[in-house]
């Protein structure tokens, strides 16, 4: 049985400065609905509100909470597990995850980044934090890509793949068929003859979009060509994550640009896997059926992917502000409301390996 995620959510607000009114309908359907009622969102009843300002895990004794209300515990990894530059280390993650797993709680990783593959990341869970994973807690978004085309579009043809190495390989390690990753071997022209002269495979089922550094004219040319068949699936890792600053002037373009490229070009909307969507979630419970949404908590460092994918599952949410986000984000947002505010804040999970 393959259970779906499907997440039926209306979010309003009226908004007065502080205040704010939420509705959230969310529903749980799994392949055999009708013999299993879907389950519904069960707050604890010492939960913070989201519209409320969020508890201070830093300044409450009461950091046991989190280990009794919650078994799951997904866990983004830039600016959670190390810096977001990919190279500062910080204390006590190793404590942090085998305490939990000591305490009986299962550890999931989830992560936008489409550059790599589960392989690269269990390798950098040991260099940079000294801990073990397995690859099957490992869903990166290309992961997760790979999981979503199999088990849930079930897709039996070919892939056109525009993305990584890293994306290309996560398709091959579940058998799937698909070819585009690397330079197109297509002379560039934007003669009509030329482009007609491309071949197009007949067998192309979907077309996905991660990060591709070899991205050029003739893979937006035939992600398009083969998108106008409207029974071909159209599949993105990400779409939010538009750019990231480098250094003075060095503005790096990354996986959104790409995506927002081929949506113009052939007039069509991806399903998204990665965070914020809900997507990532429904591939997760491929795997691990039993998780409890009510016994989940998400901890990430960014409003607008990882704190907005937990509302988009119904999960409570801890905003480090380890990374991305700072204190004077969060209080900015609280006023402006322009993402859903978490559950909770910490300072980084170093505070959580203490008590573990
Ligand atoms: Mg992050």
């Amino acid at each position: 049985m393959i259970p779906q995620l499907v997440v039926r959510g209306l979010t309003s607000r009226l908004t007065c400065r502080n205040v704010a009114v939420r509705k959230n309908e969310f529903k749980w359907y799994h392949a055999n609905a009708q013999q299993e009622p879907p389950l519904s969102k069960v707050a604890h009843p010492l939960t913070p509100q989201p519209w409320l300002y969020p508890m201070n895990l830093d300044d409450s004794s009461d950091m046991s909470r989190i280990l009794h209300d919650y078994d799951t515990f997904l866990f983004d990894c830039d600016g959670v597990l190390w810096g977001i530059d990919h190279f500062t280390k910080f204390g006590n993650v190793k404590q942090c995850i085998e305490g939990l797993r000591k305490n009986g709680k299962k550890v999931l990783f989830v992560t936008n980044n489409s550059m790599h593959s589960r392989s690269v990341y269990i390798v950098k869970f040991k260099e940079m934090c000294n801990f073990e994973a397995e690859a099957e807690d490992v869903f990166s978004v290309n992961y997760a890509t790979a999981l979503y085309l199999k088990s849930i579009a079930k897709i039996k043809g070919k892939i056109y793949v525009i993305g990584s190495k890293g994306l290309s390989d996560e398709l091959d390690s579940l058998g799937l068929k698909s070819f585009g990753y690397g330079m197109d071997p297509d002379t560039i022209s934007d003669y009509r003859d030329d482009l007609l002269r491309q071949r197009l495979d007949p067998d192309v089922e979907a077309v996905v979009v991660g990060f591709d550094i070899h991205i050029g004219y003739n893979k937006i040319y035939k992600a398009a060509s083969y998108l106008s068949n409207p029974d071909c699936i159209y599949i993105a890792t990400n779409d939010l994550e538009t750019r990231v600053q480098l250094g003075p002037n060095r503005i790096q373009p990354l996986t959104g640009v790409l995506t927002h490229a081929v949506n113009v070009a052939s007039n069509r909307h991806p399903v998204v896997i990665g965070k914020p969507y809900h997507h990532l979630m429904s591939c997760m419970m491929t795997t691990y059926p039993e998780i409890n949404i009510n016994r989940t908590v998400m901890i990430g460092d960014s409003l607008k992917t990882d704190i907005g994918f937990a509302a988009n599952i119904g999960v409570d949410s801890i905003l480090v502000l380890s990374g991305s986000t700072t204190k004077a984000d969060l209080e900015k947002n609280h006023e402006c409301r322009d993402y859903e505010m978490p559950t909770y804040i910490l300072s980084s999970i170093e505070k959580l390996g203490e008590v573990l």
